[in-house]
C-alpha cells in the first residue's frame, strides 16, 4: 500500500518535473530538485530512521512536490526537512569500553581532581560489564546519568568536561545555560511561528553527527526565568533519563531519543540550581586548589601548553620555582588556576616580543637563542607589581572582631566580623546591622546577640553591658551582599570579646551555625574554608563536631600544620577564643569551684 503511494507520488514528481522543465520558473526547479536531493540523502539511512520520523519525512516530502513555487510554505517546508534529514540518525561513535586508556588521557590533561576521575572510570566499567551502549539508564539508581560538576571559576570544570568525551571516544559538544530564560532555546520554536528553528539540542546533534555524545550543559546555576517561561522545566525533559528517550523538539515534532547522551553540567554553586534539576544529578565537587596543586597545574600543564602556544621552545625559558610560588601567592590566590594561566601567558608573550624584536621567526627560533630566567627578582618586570590583597586585615584582632569563614561562588574566603558600641546607658541596649547582610544572616546576627546576652549573663551576672549598650555590627566589605547562617558562632564570639573587652586568640577563624541554646550546626564548604584560611595564614581553625568527616576526608597536605578543634556547644568555642593564657584556670574549672564554693555556703547557712 506505502509502495503504491509512493510509486504514484515518484510519477506526479517525474509529471511535475517536465511541466517545471518546460517553463522557465527557475525557483519551482530549485525546489523540486531540492526535494529529490531530500530523498536521495536519506535512501542510504532509512533503515536507521526511526519509523515515526521516517513517516513525517514522506508527509513532507509530498507536501513539498505538491506545493506551488509561490506558496510560502515551500521554503519553511524545504526547511523542516533539512533539519529532519541532517540528524545522524542511527549514527553513534565507537565508546571506549578499556581502562587504561581513559585513565591515562584523564590523568595526562589534569593534575589532581583523583575524584572525578575515578568516577569516570567506574562508569567506563560498568558499561563495559553491561557490554551495551544503551547507557546506565536500566541499572540501579545509584548510577545516575547527569553528573553535575560543581565548584568555583577556573578549577577546570570545562576542560575535564573535554578530557571525558576525549577518554570515553564521544564528541563534545559545550553549550552554556547562564542567563538563559527561553524555553525555546531549548526546546525550539513551533513552525507555525516565523523564524522558527530547532532548539540547541538538535543543533548539538547536528553538529556532533553521532547521537551518543557528551553535552556539556554550563552554568546551570545561572538559569534565568521569566514570569511567562521556565527554562529549568525543559532542561528536565532534557536531563531526565526517564524522560528523555522521547524528547520532543517543538520545531521539529518529532521524538528523539537522547538516552545516550553523556550530559555534564557544571555549576559554581548548588543553591541556585532548580530543585527538580539537582535531584537527577550526581554532584561531584571541585573545591579549588591549595598552592602545592597550583604549582603542579603550572609546572605540568600551564607552563608546557602557554609555551607551546606562543612559538618558544621550552628549553629557552627557565621559571623558578620562587617565580611561580611568588606568582601563586601574590598574585593569584583565586581557587582556580585561570588567573594564574592568564599570568604565565603574560610572562610568555613579553618574552615572545622579545624574541622577535631580536629577529627570531617561527622558521628560526634560534635566531636569538637566549635563555629566559624568571625568577623572584624580575618576575615584576612581566607581570607588573603584586596585587594587595586584603585577605587578612588585622596582625592581631582587636577587641569585637572575629575572623570567619565564608563560601561564595568564587570559592572560600575569610571574613571579619567586627562589632563595636555606639552608645551607652541604662536600657539603650540594641543592635544595629551592616554590610549587606542576607535575610538568613541578619536573622542570624539577632540569635548571636541574644546567645551572647545569655552567655555574659551566666558567666558574669553583673556585667550589663548588653543591656545597656547600643551594638553596631558590620562584616566587611561592604559592598559584598552576604548571606547564610555559617557565621552565627563569630558573631557570638564578637559580640562577648567587645563584652568582656579581650580580643581573640590570635590566628584563629570559626564557622558554625548556632541555635538559640548554643548549639553548633554543621555548616557547607569545609574545603573551600579551609583553603582559604590557610590562604590568610590562619593557624587554629574551629568546625562544628558535625563536619569532623569532612575535614578528615580532606587531602594531608590541605589539613598539614593547622590546629582543628571541633565543636558542638558555644561553650567549647569560647574556651579557645578567650581561655589562653588567662593566668586563671579553665572556664569550666572556674564554673565547678563556683557551684562548689556555693553549695558549701548554702551548706554552712543550713
Ligand atoms: P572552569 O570551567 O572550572 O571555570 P576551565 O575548565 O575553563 O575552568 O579551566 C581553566 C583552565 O585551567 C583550563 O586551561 C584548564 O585546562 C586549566 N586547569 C584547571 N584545572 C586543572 C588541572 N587540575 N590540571 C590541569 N589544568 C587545569
Amino acid at each position: 500500500m506505502q509502495e503504491t503511494a509512493q510509486t504514484a507520488d515518484e510519477s506526479l514528481f517525474s509529471a511535475r518535473f517536465k511541466l517545471y522543465n518546460s517553463t522557465t520558473d527557475s525557483l519551482s526547479i530549485i525546489f523540486l530538485f531540492s526535494a529529490e536531493n531530500i530523498r536521495v540523502r536519506i535512501e542510504p539511512i532509512k533503515e536507521k530512521i526511526p519509523k515515526h520520523v521516517l513517516k513525517v519525512i514522506e508527509e513532507e516530502l509530498a507536501k513539498l512536490v505538491m506545493l506551488e513555487s509561490s506558496s510560502s510554505c515551500v521554503e519553511s517546508t524545504y526547511d523542516y526537512l533539512d533539519w529532519l534529514t541532517m540528524l545522524p540518525w542511527g549514527n553513534f561513535s565507537d565508546e571506549n569500553f578499556d581502562i587504561q586508556k581513559p585513565e591515562k588521557i584523564l590523568d595526562n590533561d589534569h593534575y589532581g581532581l583523583s575524584h572525578v576521575k575515578e568516577r569516570i572510570l567506574e562508569f567506563i566499567a560498568v558499561r563495559r560489564l553491561k557490554g551495551t551502549s544503551k547507557g546506565l539508564v536500566s541499572l540501579p539508581f545509584c548510577f545516575t546519568l547527569v553528573i553535575c560538576l560543581s565548584g568555583p571559576p577556573g578549577v577546570g570544570k570545562t576542560s575535564i568536561g573535554r578530557s571525558i568525551a576525549r577518554a570515553l571516544g564521544l564528541k563534545f559538544f559545550r553549550f552554556s545555560v547562564g542567563g538563559l530564560s527561553d524555553v525555546d532555546e531549548i526546546k525550539g520554536l513551533r513552525r507555525s511561528y516565523d523564524g522558527a528553528l530547532p532548539g540547541k539540542m538538535v543543533k548539538c546533534l547536528r553538529s556532533v553527527g553521532t547521537l551518543n555524545p557528551l553535552v556539556l550543559i554550563d552554568e546551570i546555576d545561572k538559569l534565568g526565568k521569566s514570569s511567562s517561561d521556565d527554562p529549568g522545566s525543559a532542561l528536565l525533559e532534557l536531563l531526565d533519563p526517564e524522560q528523555n528517550a522521547d524528547f520532543r523538539d517543538l520545531y521539529l515534532d518529532v521524538t528523539i531519543d537522547l538516552s545516550k547522551v553523556l550530559f555534564v553540567c557544571t555549576a559554581n554553586v548548588l543553591d541556585k540550581i532548580p530543585t527538580p534539576l539537582l535531584d537527577r544529578m550526581e554532584v561531584i565537587n571541585i573545591s579549588g586548589y591549595i598552592t602545592d596543586d597550583k604549582m603542579h597545574i603550572a609546572r605540568d600543564h600551564l607552563l608546557k601548553t602557554t609555551c607551546m602556544e606562543c612559538g618558544i621552545k621550552p628549553e629557552q625559558v627557565v621559571v623558578r620555582d620562587a617565580a611561580l610560588r611568588s606568582l601563586i601567592e601574590n598574585y593569584c590566590r583565586e581557587p582556580g588556576v585561570r588567573n594564574l594561566q592568564k599570568h604565565i601567558e603574560k610572562i610568555y608573550r613579553k618574552i615572545a616580543l622579545k624574541l622577535v624584536r631580536e629577529g627570531a621567526s617561527a622558521e628560526t627560533p634560534e635566531v636569538s637563542v637566549k635563555n629566559f630566567m624568571i625568577d623572584e627578582s624580575n618576575l615584576a618586570d612581566y607581570v607588573g607589581k603584586p596585587v594587595l590583597y586584603a585577605d587578612k586585615i588585622y596582625e592581631q584582632t582587636p577587641v569585637g572582631v572575629v575572623m570567619g569563614l565564608s563560601t561564595k561562588s568564587t570559592g572560600g574566603s575569610t571574613l571579619y566580623i567586627e562589632t563595636t558600641s555606639v552608645e551607652e546607658g541604662e536600657g539603650k541596649g540594641g543592635l544595629h546591622i551592616t554590610g549587606q547582610l542576607g535575610d538568613v544572616m541578619k536573622e542570624s546576627a539577632e540569635i548571636a546577640h541574644t546567645v551572647a546576652r545569655r552567655i555574659m549573663l551566666e558567666k558574669e551576672p553583673k556585667n550589663l553591658f548588653f543591656a545597656n549598650s547600643k551594638l553596631h555590627l558590620h562584616i566587611p566589605e561592604g559592598a559584598t551582599p552576604k548571606d547564610g547562617p555559617s557565621a552565627g558562632c563569630t558573631m557570638i564570639t564578637s559580640f562577648l570579646s567587645l563584652a568582656m573587652k579581650k580580643p581573640v586568640r590570635k590566628d584563629l577563624a570559626m564557622t558554625g551555625e548556632v541555635t538559640l541554646t548554643g548549639r553548633i550546626l554543621p555548616i557547607g564548604g569545609v574545603k573551600e574554608k579551609t583553603i582559604a584560611a590557610r590562604r590568610s595564614q590562619v593557624k587554629m581553625m574551629i568546625f562544628p563536631e558535625g563536619n569532623r568527616r569532612d575535614f578528615d576526608e580532606l587531602a594531608c597536605n590541605l589539613k598539614e600544620g593547622l590546629d582543628v578543634h571541633f565543636v558542638d556547644e558555644y561553650e567549647q568555642i569560647f574556651e579557645l577564643a578567650f581561655g589562653y593564657n588567662m593566668g586563671s584556670p579553665p572556664l569550666n574549672f572556674r564554673r565547678s569551684l563556683t557551684s562548689f564554693m556555693w553549695d558549701l555556703l548554702s551548706g554552712c547557712f543550713q
